[in-house]
C-alpha cells in the first residue's frame, strides 16, 4: 500500500511537472526582450500559496528575477536551485510545431526551452510545490528557487546583478543549475554527467600591418591581408591536448581508474576516440586544453585599397585556472615566429567547484537507487552559464550543473540545444521532479 501510494504521488508529481512545463513554453520568454515578468508573477503566486516566501526583484520593472525561500527549523546549509526562464529565439518556419505550443504528443513536449532550460524550471518548480504542500520543511538550513531572467544574454539583468546587488538574498552552500544531468552510455555503464566548471573565454586580435596604396597598382602598397592569410591557415591547427584537471577527472571516471600526466590523456584519448569519437569530440576534447577558432576577419574599409592593417578574430576557449599568458602561448606556438600582433578584446577566466563534495555524494547516492548501476562522470562546459556569477560571488559553495535526463541521452539532446524543434521526453521531465523533490530531503536533513 505505501509503494502503491508513492507510485501514485510520483505520478502526479510528474504530470505537475509536465503541465508547469507546458505553461512556460506557451509563455513567450525569447530574449531579447525577454519580457519574464508575467511568468514569474505567475510562479511567485503559486510558490506562496505552497507557504514559500517570495520576492520579485528586478533591475528593469520587465525583467524580473524571483527568489523563493522555504526556511528550516535550524541553522544550516542553504541549497539553491537556480535556473534562467528566457530562451534563445526561434524561427516558427523551421519547426514541426510551434514553438510556443508546448505540445504533448507520442511522449515529447515540444517547443522552445524543452532543454534549455525550462524542464528543469518546471521540475524544480513541481518539487517545491509539491514539498511545500505537504507540510516539509527543511529540519535544517534552507531551501531556495532562483528563476533567473536575462541569462541568454549574459545575465547582466538576472544572475550578475543578483549576485553584485542582492547578494544576502541569494547567498548559497549548494547550487544546483544547468548545464548536466544528461546520461551517456560508456562500458555498457550509464554515467550521469555532472557540470563541475566552465571555461574560460578569451578573445584575441591577430592583426598584420604593411602599407596602404591603390588597388590598381599592388606592387606599389604591402597588402597586410596577404601577410595575414598564412597565419589564419595556421590555426586550422588545435594546440596538442593537455593533463588538465577537468580532462583527468573526466577520463578517470569513464574508464573507473586513476589516469595521470600527458601519458594518461594520450590513452584515454585514444581509446575514447576508436569507441566512442563522438563523447571525445563534444565532452572530452573540448577539456582536455585550449581551443583556437577564427571568427571574424577584417582589412580595408574601401574596396580600391590595399589594406595597411588587416585582423582576425580568435575566440580562444580556455580550462578554468588558465590566464592570458597561457592564451599567448598556445597561439604562438600554433602560428610561429612571424610578424604580427596579439591584442586580447576580452578575458573571461574559467571557473569551477571541486567535484567531490556532500552535495555530489547525495546526488551519486540518488542515482545509484534510481538507476542501479549508474553513475556521476565531471564535466566541464566549454560555454558560461549563470553558475560562474554564483561562484565568483560565493566562493566556498558547491555549484554544479544536474538536472537528470535518461530517456534522451547527451548526444541526441545536444544538437536540439537552441536548435528547431527542441523537445523532451515526458519520462525525463518526471525523473527531474522526482529527483529535485528528493534531493533537499537528503542535503537538509
Ligand atoms: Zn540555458
Amino acid at each position: 500500500m505505501a509503494e502503491a501510494t508513492g507510485t501514485a504521488a510520483r505520478q502526479s508529481l510528474g504530470a505537475l511537472a509536465v503541465s508547469l512545463l507546458q505553461q512556460l513554453i506557451r509563455e513567450d520568454t525569447v530574449n531579447p526582450p525577454g519580457n519574464e515578468r508575467p511568468i514569474q508573477e505567475q510562479n511567485k503566486a503559486l510558490l506562496e500559496a505552497a507557504g514559500f516566501e517570495c520576492e520579485l526583484l528586478a533591475a528593469e520593472p520587465e525583467r524580473a528575477n524571483l527568489v523563493a525561500t522555504l526556511p528550516g527549523a535550524a541553522d544550516g546549509p542553504t541549497l539553491t536551485l537556480l535556473s534562467h526562464v528566457d530562451t534563445v529565439k526561434a524561427d516558427p518556419a523551421e519547426w514541426s510545431h510551434d514553438p510556443w505550443s508546448g505540445d504533448l504528443e507520442d511522449g515529447w513536449v515540444w517547443g522552445r526551452g524543452a532543454l534549455d532550460m525550462k524542464t528543469q524550471v518546471a521540475a524544480e518548480l513541481a518539487a517545491c510545490l509539491a514539498l511545500g504542500h505537504s507540510g516539509w520543511r527543511p529540519p535544517r538550513g534552507r531551501l531556495r528557487l532562483v528563476i533567473t531572467a536575462d541569462e541568454e544574454t549574459g545575465g547582466d539583468l538576472g544572475a550578475r546583478w543578483l549576485c553584485e546587488q542582492h547578494p544576502e538574498k541569494v547567498r548559497s552552500d549548494m547550487v544546483l543549475n544547468e548545464g548536466g544531468g544528461a546520461a551517456i552510455e560508456f562500458g555498457g555503464r550509464r554515467l550521469y554527467t555532472l557540470c563541475v566548471g566552465e571555461k574560460g573565454i578569451f578573445r584575441v586580435r591577430l592583426r598584420t600591418r604593411g602599407r596602404a596604396g591603390h588597388a590598381s597598382l599592388p606592387r606599389i602598397g604591402e597588402n597586410a591581408l596577404l601577410k595575414l592569410a598564412p597565419l589564419v591557415a595556421r590555426l586550422g591547427e588545435q594546440p596538442p591536448p593537455e593533463p588538465t584537471l577537468e580532462g583527468l577527472e573526466f577520463l578517470s571516471a569513464l574508464y573507473g581508474e586513476e589516469l595521470e600526466g600527458a601519458e594518461g590523456v594520450t590513452r584515454g584519448l585514444e581509446r575514447l576516440r576508436a569507441e566512442q569519437p563522438l563523447l571525445a569530440t563534444y565532452l572530452a576534447e573540448p577539456i582536455l586544453g585550449v581551443t583556437l577558432t577564427p571568427t571574424r576577419a577584417s582589412a580595408s574599409e574601401k574596396v580600391n585599397v590595399i589594406p595597411s592593417v588587416a585582423e582576425v578574430l580568435i575566440d580562444c576557449r580556455q580550462p578554468p585556472g588558465y590566464g592570458e599568458d597561457d592564451a599567448l602561448r598556445r597561439i604562438r606556438d600554433v602560428l610561429g615566429a612571424g610578424d604580427y600582433e596579439l591584442e586580447f578584446s576580452e578575458a573571461v577566466p574559467g571557473n569551477r567547484s571541486t567535484f567531490e563534495s556532500e552535495l555530489t555524494g547525495a546526488i551519486r547516492d540518488w542515482v545509484g537507487e534510481v538507476d542501479p548501476g549508474a553513475g556521476l562522470v565531471p564535466m566541464a562546459m566549454p560555454a558560461f552559464t549563470d553558475s560562474h556569477w554564483f561562484r565568483e560571488a560565493f566562493g566556498s559553495a558547491s555549484v554544479y550543473g544536474f538536472c537528470p535526463q535518461r530517456q534522451i541521452g547527451l548526444l541526441e539532446a545536444a544538437p536540439l540545444i537552441h536548435a528547431a524543434d527542441e523537445r523532451v521526453p515526458v519520462a525525463d521531465v518526471e525523473l527531474a521532479a522526482r529527483f529535485f523533490s528528493e534531493l533537499p530531503r537528503r542535503v537538509l536533513a
